[in-house]
């Protein structure tokens, strides 16, 4: 067997061959716009703070503030010492943002997936997931120990061919999607989706983690089109336009009270730290209260997408697909140069031959600087 260091080299340096190898560099965000990193001041076009709350006056002092009351950390499992009262508050709030009966806030919104969808099904049981989910549904899949059967993206027809070959073999069938696509920011056709899944009796879940906050006026995929998709299971994070951290899910309330039952994420992990609960509290307020923030994200993906002559954004994400791995790092590398930071998104986070350069959109984004990027952009001979 070849040593721990040996063995670790080598898969080093096949994935330095492959332009696959990834890094971690020391970064600043100043003030969720701008980033220094490596002595450089640069205008980031790829943070999920998608309403920069994650830098908010009030934000930061809820977060001040919920340090000095409950402390820097949980103590333990919220199902031991950990459960502050902010935690019970944040979560009737989100249910009443989703239009749900209850919801169970997690540590992470990986750890949401990794836990409940292995409290819902089990071997006996099918799980159906659009060929793009986030990586933490397939490791939620995983540990559920289900056979996965994968439908091609939003396409309804083939998920239709499957429930209809698979599903009466099975005693539960959970389908599972993103509501808006991490890396290709298009949208779930969630109103379908909860319509197919009813039909063949079977359970939707979301993962709405970059819904919230952005899309459905402010409220999620779930609520595209001004009225609610009958979803059973959204799931969402609190680190993305809620600009703090954590996980949820909002549900029934038995669904909901299972969870927090049996969930091997929650039930033995500790809870959530008081100063992100607060955060996210305080988050809350503004994205309920302010429609016209909420709706600034997406306008501006729209100005860019409309420069570039892509299709109209639907969500703060936009891919410049480029295909190539390296050449998507050279074209990130450019950009650099030019003080913007657009990360480069390789295989295995996409298929490969779809490496990309995806960009993010904030409320704060300046019009005059997406006008720049798309020109530096163009310069590289990058949109239509
Ligand atoms: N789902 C999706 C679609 C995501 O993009 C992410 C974050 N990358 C997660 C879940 C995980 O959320 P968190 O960062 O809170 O663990």
């Amino acid at each position: 067997m070849k040593s721990l260091d040996e063995f670790a080299t080598g898969k080093l340096r096949s994935l330095a061959a492959r332009s696959l190898l990834r890094t971690l560099q020391p970064t600043e965000r100043l003030d969720g716009l701008w980033i220094l990193r490596g002595g450089r001041r640069l205008l980031s076009f790829c943070c999920n703070d998608y309403l920069n709350l994650s830098q908010h006056p009030a934000v930061k002092a809820a977060a001040q503030a919920a340090v000095e009351r409950y402390g820097a950390g949980a103590g333990a499992s919220r199902l031991v010492t950990g459960n502050t009262p902010l935690l019970d508050e944040l979560e009737r709030r989100l249910a009443v943002l989703k239009g749900a009966e209850a919801a169970c806030v997690f540590g992470s919104g990986y750890l949401a997936n990794a836990g409940i969808i292995p409290t819902l099904v089990g071997e006996n049981d099918l799980i159906l997931v659009d060929e793009l989910v986030h990586s933490c549904v397939w490791t939620g899949a995983k540990l559920a120990g289900a056979p996965v059967a994968v439908f091609r993206h939003n396409d309804l027809g083939h998920l239709a061919e499957l429930l209809q070959a698979r599903r009466r073999k099975h005693e539960r069938c959970l389908i599972a999607t993103d509501g808006v696509f991490s890396m290709d920011g298009d949208l779930a056709p969630v109103h379908d989706l909860a319509a197919l899944a009813a039909d063949h009796d079977a359970w939707l879940l979301t993962d709405d983690a970059h819904g919230i906050g952005v899309v459905g006026g402010g409220r999620g995929s779930s609520f595209i089109g001004g009225r609610k998709a009958d979803v059973p299971l959204q799931m969402g994070t609190l680190s993305k336009a809620v600009g703090s951290y954590g996980g949820y899910l909002c549900a029934a309330a038995p669904v909901i009270d299972l969870i927090k039952s049996r969930s091997r994420t929650l039930v033995y992990s500790t809870g959530l730290p008081p100063a992100s609960a607060g955060a996210a509290l305080a988050a809350l307020d503004l994205i309920e209260g302010d429609a016209a923030l909420v709706a600034r994200p997406v306008l501006k993906a729209r100005l860019f997408t409309g420069l570039m002559g892509l299709p109209p954004a639907d969500s703060p994400i936009v891919p410049v697909i480029i295909g190539d791995a390296a050449a998507a790092l050279d074209a990130a590398k450019r950009l650099e140069a030019d003080g913007f930071l657009v990360t480069a998104i390789r295989p295995p986070t996409v298929a490969p031959g779809t490496s990309r350069l995806r960009v993010t959109f904030t409320a704060n984004h300046p019009e005059a600087e997406i006008e720049r990027l798309a020109k530096a952009l163009r310069a590289q001979g990058l949109g239509r």
